[in-house]
């Protein structure tokens, strides 16, 4: 029987491995949440551009919805916007976003066919930490842009934005070097290049969790 289990209790949607994962991981946005019923990533983001969810949304020069390609088979998630994305309204423009595209290339990738955003859309003051309320507010919109783009694979840059995917509190180190099951999608999380501008020790780690990426990549988008 589709969504009971073996007594007739209703399964959770977002744990039922009868549905794909992009209906589970839409089950993840509240039903409440205006977002739910929004059918294109432009619709999406004119919503994002015109709310204020959180009071950062309030401050920042501009919202920073994503970039990329709308089919892409891989989604990049960081973050949150910083000083120079907040002024061009587009996810890793920096000296990290710099980086970013150069260990993309390294695995062959061009920054235009692959799809970057982050889990916060709006600046945080002094590029501090996100806040918990202000992840819970944010991450439906990545819901959102995930179960419409349907990528193959998902990669996930630092700490913060493996743990607010994952919903854990852990390491980089236990992160890392594996692929996590995210509601079907391979998940890997790796250092954020932020982090690897100031520590080159981090480099070839990072390498190794590219490579593996690439290959399970390869894998699946030739299947
Ligand atoms: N760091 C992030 O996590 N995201 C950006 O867009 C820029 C810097």
């Amino acid at each position: 029987m589709a969504n009971k289990d073996l007594f007739g209790q209703q399964v959770d949607p977002t744990e039922d491995p009868s549905l794909s994962p992009w209906e589970r991981i839409h089950a993840l946005i509240p039903d409440d949440n205006p977002i739910k019923d929004l059918t294109t990533l432009d619709e999406v983001e004119a919503y994002v551009n015109d709310t204020v969810l959180i009071p950062l949304d309030e401050h920042r020069i501009n919202a920073v919805f994503g970039v990329g390609d709308p089919h892409a088979d891989l989604v990049v998630i960081g973050e949150a916007p910083g000083a120079d994305e907040d002024r061009t309204g587009e996810p890793f423009t920096g000296r990290a976003g710099q980086l970013l595209n150069k260990i993309l290339k390294a695995i062959n990738f061009e920054r235009e066919e692959v799809y970057i955003t982050n889990i916060l859309k709006s600046r945080p003051p002094n590029n501090r930490d996100p806040l918990a309320a202000e992840v819970e507010a944010h991450i439906p919109i990545l819901y959102k842009q995930l179960t419409l783009i349907k990528p193959k694979i998902i990669l996930a840059v630092g700490k913060t934005a493996g743990n607010s995917l994952l919903g854990r509190k852990s390491s980089l180190g236990s992160l890392r070097d594996k692929f996590h099951d995210y509601y079907g999608v391979p998940l890997m999380v790796t250092y954020h290049p932020a982090a690897l501008l100031r520590n080159e020790q981090w480099k070839r780690p990072t390498w190794e969790d590219m490579k593996l990426l690439r290959t399970r990549y390869d894998k699946l988008v030739n299947n």
